[in-house]
């Protein structure tokens, strides 16, 4: 059985890494002297405003009880309801929960999407649970977050180790706690329910969009290009199928279970196939093994980390060899190994960007369930196109005019956004 305490916490990490949230504070510093008079609100994104740890009790298929750890954090609420997604990991930790709710407040500032941020998780191993203790865990979980969530207060959303399936069981659970069925809880739930065309290609979708504009800027066209993806779920695996799609060579993917390396390119459908049907890429052919840290050495034009924070530190920043890094994931890159990359001039199109397709039709189910009328999926993919194109134009015209890397530039925009908001509202009382 998992005992949430014996997890250890830091088996994928260096030891050298930051903690997430320490990266989070790092970062609002570096962006507080470009905010002029703003910068006195500072303080208000460096304590989330609510952060909830809730007990969750379920019984195991085998008759045993066992007690997980779960966590909602809303960061910041100024410009409108929670937004972010609820992660099942066995590394799971309050500090990470706090970065990753930090990291959609920027995110939806950023993209000018009317939510603040919020996140959630559960620490344990989904892989180690049976569907029926999963829905179990999840009904529990959300009936704990009580009034917490709601369609105008915080909506949940799909992360690492959940799916449309999590989300559907999250919609029941509240939906049966109000006595009557709200769609609009959460996003990212089956088509069906009230999700949206589109959603689950929505965050992989967004980080090609990226890809394609960096590499654009850079004169590197997608086409051709050589691509390194850690992380094959949901983000990696559709971002690797786009990239395929238009004569990219995905040369490296790495996920929990192995890293592959095929320099003649990986078939990314076939992949895929093994994946659903193994669980993992251990085993798939043609491609050579390799161990996780050379995964890192592979020469490529874009690499994209899409699975775990903490991935690039100093000395793996130091050694990459590609000319763009895509950020998939969350938090992949540390402060100072941002500083390395920078320093290399290796482009670094941070997450609260690349990432954020998923958010942005996340808003558009959300706004499709509250009017109950559903757009086409060429609709949708239109918009997150236009979206997020505007988004990084007006990112990279800002890092232009003050020197910055593209990360600063999207926190500049981002905390303007929040912190007009929140001096706009006052304090209150
Ligand atoms: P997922 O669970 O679908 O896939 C995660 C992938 O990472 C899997 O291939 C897994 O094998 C791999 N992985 C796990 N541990 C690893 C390790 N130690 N080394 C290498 N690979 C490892 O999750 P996802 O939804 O694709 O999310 C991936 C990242 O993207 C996360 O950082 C998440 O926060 C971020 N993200 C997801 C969404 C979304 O809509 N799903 C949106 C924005 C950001």
């Amino acid at each position: 059985m998992i005992g949430n305490r014996s997890i250890d916490r830091l088996s994928y990490l260096d030891p050298a890494s930051p903690e997430p949230w320490a990266s989070f504070l790092e970062q609002i510093d570096r962006v507080t002297p470009h905010l002029g008079s703003l910068s006195r609100w500072t303080e208000t994104l460096k304590r989330p405003k609510r952060t909830m740890i809730v007990d969750v009790p379920v019984v195991r298929d085998d008759g045993t009880i066992a007690h997980y750890e779960g966590y909602r954090v809303q960061h910041t609420l100024s410009r409108g309801p929670g937004k972010g997604g609820v992660r099942f990991h066995p590394a799971v930790t309050l500090n990470e929960v706090m970065a990753l709710a930090g990291w959609m407040t920027i995110k939806n500032a950023a993209l000018n999407l009317p939510y603040g941020g919020a996140k959630g998780g559960v620490r344990l191993d989904p892989r180690q649970h049976s569907q029926g203790e999963l829905q179990r865990i999840t009904r529990r979980y959300t009936s704990e977050l009580g009034g917490f969530i709601g369609p105008a207060r915080d909506i949940p959303a799909p992360d690492i180790g959940t799916n449309e399936q999590t989300m559907a069981w999250m919609m029941d659970t509240y939906s049966m706690n109000v006595g009557g069925t709200a769609t609009g809880v959460v996003t990212g739930k089956p088509v069906s329910l009230g999700g949206s065309l589109g959603r689950h290609e929505a965050t992989g979708r967004g980080v090609f969009i990226a890809a394609r504009e960096a590499g654009r800027r850079r004169g590197i066209p997608v086409e051709g290009a050589r691509i390194a993806i850690q992380g094959f779920g949901n983000v990696g695996g559709i971002a690797a199928r786009l990239f395929a799609q238009a004569g990219a060579k995905v040369v490296a993917l790495q996920d929990h279970s192995a890293a592959l390396v095929d320099e003649a390119g990986i078939d990314v459908p076939k992949a895929g196939e093994y994946v659903a049907s193994h669980g993992h890429l251990a085993g798939f052919r043609p491609g050579a093994e390799v161990s996780p840290e050379n995964f890192w050495l592979v020469p490529t034009e874009f690499l994209v980390p899409a699975a775990l924070e903490g991935q690039l530190l100093p000395a793996r920043a130091q050694r990459v060899e590609t000319r763009i890094v895509v950020e998939g994931a969350n938090g992949p890159t540390t402060p100072a190994a941002d500083d390395v990359l920078n320093d290399r001039g290796i482009l670094v199109v941070p997450d609260v960007l690349a990432n954020a397709g998923g958010v942005t039709v996340s808003y558009f189910e959300w706004v499709q369930d509250f009017s109950s009328f559903f757009w086409t999926e060429e609709e949708i993919n239109a918009r997150l196109e236009r979206i997020m194109v505007g988004a990084f134009d007006s990112i990279w015209a800002v890092a232009q005019e003050r020197g910055v890397p593209l990360r600063t530039a999207a926190f500049i925009i981002a905390c303007q956004r929040v912190l007009s908001a929140r001096e706009q509202r006052g304090l209150y009382p």
